[in-house]
């Protein structure tokens, strides 16, 4: 049987101070220690347990070992046998003891559901990544700094000393799959030692205490296609976190936003500008230019008679479509503007002109006027 975690046979968090670990271990000691429960091996195996766990985790240096290495700490230090079992008992514990290796805490991540081997896969990475919508229109190749873990130097990932290697797994004797007697059945599970490979470490590297990977901080360049739009995620396959100890690594999820842009209002592949024009332009009409992403310029042509709010269409001038040779198209809203502040021959001028104005001047309120009076005369 697999060797539980100390914290977990006492019922407290890793990080508890020695004041919660000795209650815990009372209450714990008093429900199951065998005076109080005769004749009851479950309650004897529990009580054994629960020595076990409080005998290492109440000495510092113990603890500080349990917390690097897990159940592997006390194999090589001649595994001293916790105080207080008999001599039947000590000799099957270092049994347990010289089975156990590469039990480390904290290990994997990802739980994947494929057995074992999930527990040594490296996490997944998320990273945010801000861009401008001129380099979403150029596409772009951007160098992101990533802090990760990355596989160790030292040991090559493998988690071993180096000049160490691995021994075949006592637990499972190399098969990487245990039998447990449940009731009538027999469950067959992935070695809880060696985590389904059948091989543990001889002795743990110590530059990454065994992980086979360590907090590193890693450069990667993203290719930005173009087009691309906001909210996209790009995957990079197996640049996420290392594996533990050689196990594949976790996927890089790079999550792409766009910047708002002081012109451009971006609706899929298509812009749009809202640009001011002069009330005489939108009268008589006219021509200006407008910046364009490909660092050109447009031409809007105004026809005469434009109204506040008309839309100019500029084929192609748009966003490029992912993976097409396409472009959206660049819609410029055309904002009429009306002057203030007016010199005084500007004033006679526009008083002149009013004088002048006649009902085709201007249609949409010839329209407008016409339902008023409809509805005045009833
Ligand atoms: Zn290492
Ligand atoms: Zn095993």
């Amino acid at each position: 049987m697999a060797k539980r975690d100390f914290y977990e046979v006492l019922g407290v968090p890793k990080g508890s101070d020695d004041a919660a670990l000795k209650s815990a271990y009372r209450k714990l000691a008093m429900q199951y220690h065998p005076d109080r429960n005769p004749g009851n091996d479950e309650a004897e195996h529990k009580f054994k347990e629960i020595s076990e766990a409080y005998d290492t985790l109440k000495d510092p240096q113990k603890r500080a070992a349990y917390d690097r290495f897990g159940h592997a700490a006390f194999e090589q230090g001649g595994g001293r046998g916790p105080a207080g079992f008999g001599p039947e008992f000590s000799s099957s514990m270092s049994d347990i003891f010289e089975d156990i290796f590469g039990d480390f805490m904290g290990g994997g991540g990802g739980g994947r559901g494929r057995g074992g081997q999930s527990r040594l896969r490296g996490s997944d990475l998320r990273y945010n990544l801000e861009i401008s919508l001129d380099e979403a229109f150029t596409g772009q190749t951007v160098d992101i700094d990533v802090p990760t873990l990355a596989a160790c130097d030292t040991c090559e990932g493998t988690g071993a000393k180096p000049g160490t290697g691995m021994s075949t797994c006592r637990h499972c004797n190399g098969q990487g799959k245990v039998r447990a007697a449940q009731g009538f059945f027999t469950i067959e599970r992935t070695c809880p030692v060696c985590n389904g490979r059948g091989q543990i470490l001889e002795q743990p590297c110590t530059d990454c205490g065994g992980q086979g990977r360590r907090q590193q901080n890693r450069t990667l360049s993203v290719d930005i296609p173009k087009g691309i739009e906001d909210g996209t995620r790009i995957r990079l396959a197996n640049e996420g976190e290392a594996g533990l100890r050689g196990g594949p690594p976790g996927d890089l999820y790079i999550f792409i936003s766009l910047k708002p842009h002081d012109l451009f209002h971006r609706d899929g592949a298509d812009l749009y500008a809202r640009v001011p024009i002069a009330m005489t332009t939108a009268a008589l009409g006219g021509e200006f230019e407008v910046p364009t992403l490909d660092a050109a310029r447009a031409r809007v042509k105004v026809s005469p008679g434009t109204q506040p709010g008309q839309r100019v269409r500029l084929k192609g001038k748009g966003m490029p479509i992912l993976r097409s040779k396409d472009f959206g198209d660049l819609y410029v809203q055309l904002d009429v503007e009306t002057p203030q502040s007016l010199t005084k021959r500007q004033r006679e001028l526009l008083e002149e002109f009013d004088r002048e104005s006649t009902q085709d001047n201007s249609p949409t309120s010839d329209g407008f006027f016409d339902k008023l009076k409809k509805m005045f005369e009833g």
